[in-house]
């Protein structure tokens, strides 16, 4: 028998119960279609293709090294995917299980196929909906959601296929360059996309930074959070295997990102409406948001946040809070829009936790303290006390000393004069 793998945001070889099943056939048909209609939006940020196109070059050398190999296709997944059917007489597909809206489309139009489709698991930790609540569809507050989570079993750990068999004559196809896929320029120090260098990092991080996950995680200079995102993001590591290697505090990262899975799933339009209205009005200040997004908003934790996710295509979750908070609540500027732009830049950038989170900080979303207000300068203080992350990526303070750089307006008129920054653009006091 033959079958087709239909990689998504699984693109790894390791733990990917779909790339199991479908390596049990006698022959298996890898594939990857790069999808017209995701290209033509949003979701084509040059960041991620590149972060993609990484991860689709290690793949294909992972299966190689197997004896297979990675078809590259370019169009809708659905005729893709029947056409290679009929050339190579497959009969079954496999493809990791996803809940977005989008891929529930594209899973209904496979399933009209002539083929016998299975959807596997391996995107989430807990599949979203393997955990409800009695008397409810889903979770709404994470903690009970989280203890459901710990208690719970989760899939034994897929085998690694040792070979991967194609079917006679088959053409792969040639990898797409960068400019083929998206416009635009990749940040200068986005990472390298891939199973071997998530595995990698993931190898570092447990046995540097793990153990003291819990004290040193929301320290902005530090940096000592796993920056396994984008390697969860398209599936570079397996976040089962992530979870069972981590510490708790860790885990409990991991169960966030089941959790807004979960919620995304129970709840499409997360990414459009408000999840819990709050009826608010938003401020239409374009000036004001085009400072936020250029990180010269004169407020140092802000801009350094919206500088490293520029230079980057990432930013620390902290930073991500403050700015979020920032643009939401001082600024009361829609968390759409936020959104929107995060989506433009984020490695990891993903429509579920994405939403889930800018809900969260604004009030609309999932948190039990929806009036909470972050300041700027205490979030400052306590997660930079040295000054040292705005510094790192706010060369236009990098002289000054200590705390002073969270407060450049407090320094005497000829050194503030001195700086090409700007001013605060609102009076935080
Ligand atoms: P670690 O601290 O090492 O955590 C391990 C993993 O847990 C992360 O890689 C991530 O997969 C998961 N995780 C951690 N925190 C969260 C969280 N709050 N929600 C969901 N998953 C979490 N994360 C994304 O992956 N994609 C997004 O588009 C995204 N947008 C965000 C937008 C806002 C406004 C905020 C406040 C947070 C957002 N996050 C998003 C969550 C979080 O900031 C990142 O996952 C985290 O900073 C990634 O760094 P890390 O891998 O070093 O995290």
């Amino acid at each position: 028998s033959t079958s087709l793998m239909l990689f998504t945001r699984d693109l790894r070889v390791r733990d990917n119960p779909a790339l199991a099943a479908a390596c049990r056939a006698d022959r298996t048909v890898p594939l990857f279609v790069f999808d017209d209609a995701l290209l033509d939006g949003p979701f084509a940020a040059p960041n991620r293709v590149r972060f993609l196109l990484d991860a689709l070059a290690d793949l294909r050398e992972s299966l190689r090294g197997r004896g297979g190999d990675l078809v590259m296709r370019r169009g809708d997944p659905v005729t893709e995917v029947a056409r290679l059917a009929r050339e190579t007489g497959a009969t079954e597909l496999f493809l990791a299980d996803e809940r977005s809206a989008y891929a529930r489309r594209r899973l209904a139009g496979l399933e009209e196929l002539d083929l016998k489709v299975t959807a596997c698991p391996g995107i989430t930790v807990v599949p979203p909906g393997d955990l409800t609540p009695s008397g409810g569809d889903h979770y709404r507050v994470f903690t009970p959601y989280w203890r459901a989570w710990e208690a719970s079993r989760w899939r034994p750990a897929a085998a690694t296929p040792r070979a991967v068999r194609l079917p006679p004559g088959l053409t792969a196809g040639p990898l797409p360059d960068l400019t083929a896929l998206t416009a635009g320029t990749p940040s200068p120090d986005l990472a390298e996309g891939g199973e071997t260098a998530g595995r990698r990092r993931l190898a570092r991080w447990l046995r540097d930074d793990a153990a003291d996950y819990d004290e040193v995680h929301d320290d902005l200079a530090a940096d000592r959070t796993s920056r396994l995102s984008p390697y969860l993001k398209f599936g570079c590591v397996s976040p089962r295997e992530a979870a069972e290697a981590g510490p708790t505090g860790f885990r409990r990262q991991l169960a966030w990102r089941d959790f807004h899975h979960q919620v995304a799933a129970a709840f499409p339009d997360l990414p459009r409406a408000d999840y819990r209205p709050r009826g608010r009005r938003w401020n239409h200040d374009e000036d004001a948001f085009a400072a936020w997004c250029e990180g010269l908003t004169g407020v140092p934790i802000v801009d350094a946040g919206m500088r490293q996710l520029q230079r980057e295509g990432f930013m620390h979750n902290r930073a991500r809070l403050v700015t979020a908070s920032f643009l939401t609540r001082d600024l009361g500027i829609d968390w759409r829009r936020g959104l929107g732009h995060f989506n433009d830049w984020l490695a990891d950038g993903d429509i579920a936790d994405n939403a889930g989170n800018w809900q969260w900080v604004a009030g609309t979303g999932n948190s039990t303290r929806p009036d909470q207000v972050m300041n700027p300068l205490r979030q400052a203080s306590r997660y930079d006390p040295s000054g040292a992350y705005v510094r790192r990526h706010l060369p236009e303070l990098a002289d000054l000393e200590g705390r002073t750089a969270h407060h450049p307006w407090t320094l005497p008129p000829d050194r503030r004069g001195a700086l090409a920054y700007p001013p605060p653009i609102l009076d935080l006091d």
